[in-house]
């Protein structure tokens, strides 16, 4: 296998017995970034994390150092530190293996992240049905209490950092930041009006930083090796590593830690290219709410810019590829059913919008699409995008849209003839099962 386009840095000991456990994790340097990062003033650490370059791994791509640096230092409250580890997207799969394989990683990144933004409580908001993630959390937080790397302080430095693991209830709208944080709050879990940001006013009203499971994940590597180090991986705008999550019709899917700027034709090739001989029809570079791209986009660099340039968004890296024998329209269909059943109810476009998007696409894979249904489902994302309340709307509309752009003639066909017939399942090579060997 062609290993050396990665860069296992998170996923480097997920491989070593019980990895998750404090022991091994120190064996392999764990915590010394705590020490070396404990030592520095909050404003050097948030520097530093800045001068790197490290952007949010959670889909926007926001500069991390800077969103600690909003923090208004001034205020007298409380400030907070909160994980997103609401993990639910379809497709998105990076932020559970490393929690389970490595939850240290992200705890010696929480303390480091409170320090620099100056906060005494943190929170790990995880969805609640990987009940597995929530308890191996725990029993990582009660190991980092128990070595005195986490409560009042912190190896003998002053710093007091408390943490809490907080399992939700399973809405996809909670990995919304503003939803979260009313979820987190006890309450009905819907996106806020903003401004006020959460940086100014966030949990329980006090200056609040949100950050991805990765991206916290990320800031220990960054102490420990330093800016010149973590940009000498990526592209001069989309610095460092990150997790690729590679999932569909391929021989070895799994999480492929490499470079940002890397491309799917390089990730295929170590994931021992598409099932089968099949041809690669079309993939989500980032999560189901990404617009798709084709073979045509094999070469796109997978960096923000790269993906951004090519029509899409780089989102999750969650790169589910799909052969010929899949069902555009079908998959479209299954995707948006999920937005449709996940949407809070709170605006009109996302919660009619979805549910009449639901009922076009329904026809139109049963082959009883009627003239004029794919305009339909054009004007009905042109109503719902941009005029949603948050970007769950937005992200309903992008598999749509995309899927129209790159195979109209599919959705065209099902004004008379069923998907299942295009694409009859048992020519499907959706049945192949990994071989031995797939990464982490
Ligand atoms: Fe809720 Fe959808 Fe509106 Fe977001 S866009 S607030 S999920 S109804």
């Amino acid at each position: 296998m062609t290993t050396d386009v990665l860069t296992p840095v998170l996923t480097a000991g997920w491989g070593d017995d019980r990895a998750w456990t404090l022991e091994a994790y120190e064996r392999r340097g764990g915590y010394q970034a705590l020490r070396t990062g404990l030592a520095m003033s909050p404003a050097d650490l948030t520097a530093l994390v800045k001068d790197a370059g490290l952007r949010g791994r959670g889909g926007a791509g926001f500069p991390t150092g800077m969103k600690w640096s909003f923090i208004p230092q001034d205020n007298p409250k409380p400030k907070y530190l909160v994980v997103n580890a609401d993990e639910s997207e379809p497709g998105t799969c990076k932020d559970i293996p490393l929690m389970m394989a490595s939850p240290h990683t992200l705890v010696e990144g929480v303390v480091l992240a409170a320090h620099a933004i100056r906060a005494e409580r943190a929170f790990i908001y995880v969805r609640g049905e990987v009940l597995h993630v929530v308890r191996r959390l725990r029993a990582a937080v009660r190991e980092a209490y128990e070595a005195g790397y986490l409560g009042a302080d912190v190896l003998g430095t002053g710093v007091n950092v408390d943490l809490v693991v907080h399992a939700g209830a399973g809405a996809y709208i909670c990995g919304e930041e503003t939803a979260l944080l009313d979820s987190l709050e006890g309450r009905r879990g819907q996106p806020r009006l903003r401004p006020p940001f959460p940086a100014v006013e966030g949990l329980y009203a006090s200056p609040t930083v949100i950050n991805n499971v990765e991206s916290i994940a990320s800031v220990p590597a960054i102490v420990r090796g330093g800016v010149e180090w973590f940009g000498s991986m990526g592209t001069e705008k989309s610095k460092g590593f990150t997790i690729y999550s590679l999932s569909g019709h391929v021989r070895r899917p799994g999480q492929y830690e490499a470079p940002l700027g890397v491309t799917l034709r390089q990730l295929l090739e170590l994931g021992g290219g598409m099932r089968d001989g099949a041809e690669l029809k079309f993939w989500t570079p980032g999560g189901s709410s990404t617009p798709l791209l084709t073979a045509e986009h094999l070469d796109v660099p997978l960096d923000y810019e790269g993906v951004s340039a090519a029509g899409s968004m780089l989102g999750t890296k969650a790169l589910q590829v799909f052969d010929q024998t899949t069902s555009v329209v079908r998959c479209v269909l299954r995707w948006t059913e999920f937005y449709k059943h996940e949407s809070c109810g709170k605006c009109t476009p996302c919660r009619e919008g979805t549910w009449w998007l639901v009922q076009a696409l329904q026809r139109l894979d049963t082959g009883q699409g009627r003239p004029g249904d794919v305009e339909l489902l054009l004007d009905l994302c042109d109503n719902i995008l941009g005029r949603s309340f948050c970007a769950l709307g937005d992200g309903a509309t992008s598999p749509i849209t995309s899927a129209i752009k790159h195979f109209r003639e599919e959705f065209e066909a099902g004004m008379h003839t069923p998907s299942r017939e295009l694409f009859p399942p048992e020519r499907s090579t959706a049945w192949a099962r990994p071989l031995e060997g797939s990464p982490a």
